[in-house]
């Protein structure tokens, strides 16, 4: 098949599937995502995914109906069905059927499920891109992989009207992620690196990239950075399961990064050789 579609246990072509207007991911954007890419038909750090979703699940108060395992095995199931080198896989679980209110202890049905699978491409991991940035207007629940995407949506939007890739996000002087993907520099051979507090999405590729530094023995700093230390930064790039890493040369217009190739290409070559093997291209 090209792509499917999965809605509460009904499969279908993506641009057949219908969908109850009560669920309340189309009143209240209620309800939680994860996304991953599937290469050679292997989800990358699938586990580490499906226990995100659980985790931000419950930080809304959702409780999945579908243990982990058989989660696993109806994505398994999907991902089978699409031809492709590489595919996108997305899924997400929504409080529920029920008639629009916004509290949500009245009658409303148990949680639904949804997922779609399609054919992807990656970006060149060996490119140079360019970002711009944008006040982060987000609200404080940025831990949380919440479906409310509006402010992600208008700041990847703006980045697509300036020709450029991402936009980075920052409060104030403090850069905290991008539209969707987080956001890392290198200085003096140190990762830097936003902690994962309530303004930061806790990328599973960010942890990936520090569980690397780690046996590398590059040194992280798990600290804000600011906009003036991102653009004097000897490297800046950004990082995501569908993006992985990517290198950044221009922010705002001006000359960023690009300055030390050598531990970049370090984080990048080994992220890219574990992916290799996980999904069994080594
Ligand atoms: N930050 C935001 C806001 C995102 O939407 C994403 C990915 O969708 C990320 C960071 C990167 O997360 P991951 O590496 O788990 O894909």
């Amino acid at each position: 098949m090209k792509n499917i579609a999965y809605y509460n246990g009904r499969v279908a072509p993506l641009d057949e599937m219908m969908v109850p207007m009560n669920d309340r991911a189309c009143y209240f954007g209620d309800g939680v995502y994860d996304a991953t890419c599937a290469v050679n038909h292997v989800p990358m750090a699938f586990d580490d995914h499906i226990d995100r979703i659980y985790r931000s699940a419950k930080l809304i108060d959702i409780d999945i109906p579908m243990e982990k395992d058989e989660m696993k095995r109806m994505l398994m199931s999907l991902i089978e069905q699409v031809e492709g080198d590489c595919l996108f896989v997305y899924w997400q679980v929504t409080r529920g059927v029920g008639m629009r209110s916004h509290a949500y202890s009245g009658a409303q049905s148990k949680p639904s499920i949804w997922a779609f699978v399609r054919p992807c491409s990656m970006r060149d991991p060996y490119g140079a891109y360019r970002c711009i940035t944008m006040d982060d207007t987000r609200f404080l629940h940025c831990n949380i992989k919440t479906i409310n995407l509006l402010p992600a949506v208008i700041a990847n939007q703006r980045a697509e009207e300036a020709g450029c890739d991402e936009t980075i996000f920052h409060r104030g002087d403090r850069v905290t992620e991008c539209s969707h993907s987080n956001v890392h520099i290198i200085k003096d051979g140190v990762l830097r690196t936003a902690p994962c507090d309530n303004l930061i999405l806790p990328g599973i590729t960010r942890a990936h990239i520090l569980n690397i530094c780690a046996k590398a023995g590059i040194p992280v700093v798990e600290e804000p950075f600011t906009l003036e230390e991102m653009m004097a930064a000897d490297e800046v790039f950004f990082s995501s399961s569908s993006a992985l890493t990517c290198r950044v040369r221009e922010i705002d217009g001006k000359p960023v990064g690009m300055k030390d190739e050598a531990t970049f290409a370090r984080i990048r070559d080994a992220y890219q050789q574990e992916l290799r093997a996980e999904c069994g291209l080594a």
